[in-house]
């Protein structure tokens, strides 16, 4: 099969478009903003939702199911919440169609169906739970509540691009209550820290932890917990996020509970997410020119094994190794496909299994029979060996751990060389222009410093690194006094 992707140097963001649709992750619909997944792409997500559910479920957390609309009066009950979302919602006005008298075929909306109250669709559900977790919290007993909702949510974005950016995005949202601050400020951590163990083991995507600063916070949060990841072209990619939501949506809530002494209490929040998006981080992280390349805790086929072959003969003796083949890697529960079809050649298979990053490509010919070896090719690195051992199971099986850890060492190095730490504004520039990533700068604490560099280079700060040590400096911009150095850079 001919695969003619645009290279990254040619144009990344035109390559990664090509790669997301010709892999068949996903495409664009009739409906603007909004994609369709396609199957190989939502077995990627439905193996993504698997592990991270069994994540939250392991911390505790049991999921439920919320309203999609949420009544405009309760939308708006906390305000900064409400104001930072409101430039992004889709209301819903009216209930009802009719015909059309001067169109006929066509349908209108009938001005009397209309609602006393518009519905917003959730760009985010805090509004509709916290409402809900009012009936629910009533004493100390009903504390901690740890809840997620594997949903969809709308934000009318503007500019939208496949799994990055989308009007209508598949995510995951925990919400939690707890009676106390420290309680839920440690929960905010903690399920940043699920984020960043799942992002870097399963996925193999290096993520640096750290805090938003008040600009590019939640609206309605105290506090945003981020991990933020690299993308290939240098671009940073917020990867999840975790609020600390103090006690704001409980006051706007009224939700109370009483504590030990039968004192009545606000209770405190978090709210946590990650979404589609992180599809998009999984292309442009791993995937090279001749396109996918997938870490093997989550590809849908793992291996695929290609006979090559000349005689009906020789396709059923390969077959019966084959077929013996499949069944030992099964029962070592690697997903494994057998691609017998008579309808293409091995070149074509070859190709199109590179083009979905398959991570190992088994090919069996009438030579390996003869001598009882296999050919395997590694998707990553594109090598090849034939290998003549008594194991093979179990040769594959480390084979694919030694993958899926290559791939994470691969793309720390790259992130790690990424890095760079200026101490002047010239510096800064130089790095934006030439080398990309993230830059590494002292910054004196001001919206209006952070607003100006974004104004002047487009770059925005990423995050305050959690790890790193206090040190005093000057600002890269201002030259005014800083306790630390941030991340800036170009994001997605
Ligand atoms: P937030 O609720 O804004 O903190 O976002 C939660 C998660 O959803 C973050 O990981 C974001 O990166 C992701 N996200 C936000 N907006 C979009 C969007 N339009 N499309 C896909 N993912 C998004």
């Amino acid at each position: 099969m001919s695969k003619n992707l645009t290279t990254r140097s040619e144009d990344y963001s035109k390559w990664y478009n090509e790669l997301v649709v010709k892999a068949d992750l996903a495409e664009n619909s009739g409906v603007r903003g909004c994609m369709v997944i396609k199957p190989y792409g939502y077995a990627i997500w439905e193996k993504m939702q698997a592990e991270l559910d069994r994540m939250f479920k392991e911390t505790g957390h049991s999921n439920a199911y919320f309203p999609l609309f949420v009544p405009k009066s309760m939308f708006e009950a906390e305000e900064k919440n409400a104001e930072g979302f409101a430039k992004e919602c889709a209301i819903v006005t009216h209930y009802r169609l009719k015909n059309d008298p001067n169109k006929p075929g066509k349908l209108m909306v009938d001005a009397n169906a209309k609602l006393e109250e518009e519905l917003i669709v959730r760009p985010t559900s805090e509004a509709i739970i916290w409402s809900t977790y009012k009936n629910w919290i009533q004493s100390y007993r009903d504390l901690p509540l740890l809840i997620n909702q594997w949903a969809n949510v709308v934000r009318w974005e503007m500019r939208t691009r496949l799994f990055l950016r989308t009007a209508e995005f598949l995510w995951q949202e925990g919400h939690t209550a707890h009676a106390t601050k420290a309680e839920a400020i440690e929960e905010s951590k903690k399920m940043m820290d699920v984020y960043a163990d799942f992002v870097q083991n399963f996925m193999a995507i290096p993520v640096i932890k750290g805090l938003k600063t008040e600009t590019e916070r939640f609206a309605g949060a105290e506090e945003t917990y981020c991990i933020e990841a690299l993308m290939q072209d240098g671009k940073a990619l917020q990867a999840g996020t975790s609020h600390f939501l103090g006690q704001n949506f409980a006051k706007a809530f009224d939700v109370k509970f009483a504590n030990q002494e039968g004192k009545q209490e606000y209770v405190w929040g978090t709210s946590w997410g990650v979404s589609t998006r992180l599809m998009g981080a999984l292309v442009m992280t791993h995937s090279d020119d001749n396109g996918l390349v997938l870490p093997p805790n989550l590809a849908p086929i793992q291996v695929v094994i290609v006979p090559i072959f000349k005689t009906v003969d020789e396709f059923e003796r390969i077959s019966t190794v084959a077929h013996d083949l499949v069944s030992q890697l099964k029962k070592l529960g690697i997903s494994v496909k057998f691609d017998n079809r008579n309808t293409q050649k091995p070149g074509f298979k070859f190709a199109e299994w590179e083009l979905k990053g398959v991570p190992i490509r088994i090919a069996i010919g009438p030579k390996d029979l003869e001598n009882g070896t296999f050919e395997i090719a590694r998707r990553d690195n594109l090598t090849k060996e034939v290998v003549s051992v008594s194991a093979i199971d179990l040769y594959v099986a480390t084979l694919l751990k030694e993958i899926q850890k290559d791939l994470f060492d691969k793309a720390l190095q790259f992130r790690d060389n990424h890095i760079t730490e200026v101490n002047t504004f010239e510096e800064f520039r130089d790095v934006l222009e030439n080398k990309t990533g993230f830059i590494s700068a002292h910054w004196d604490g001001t919206v209006e410093t952070e607003e100006k560099i974004k104004e002047l280079t487009k770059a925005t700060i990423r995050c305050i690194p959690l790890s790193q040590e206090k040190v005093n400096g000057k600002c890269v911009f201002s030259g005014e006094k800083s306790t630390g150095r941030v991340l800036f850079a170009k994001a997605y």
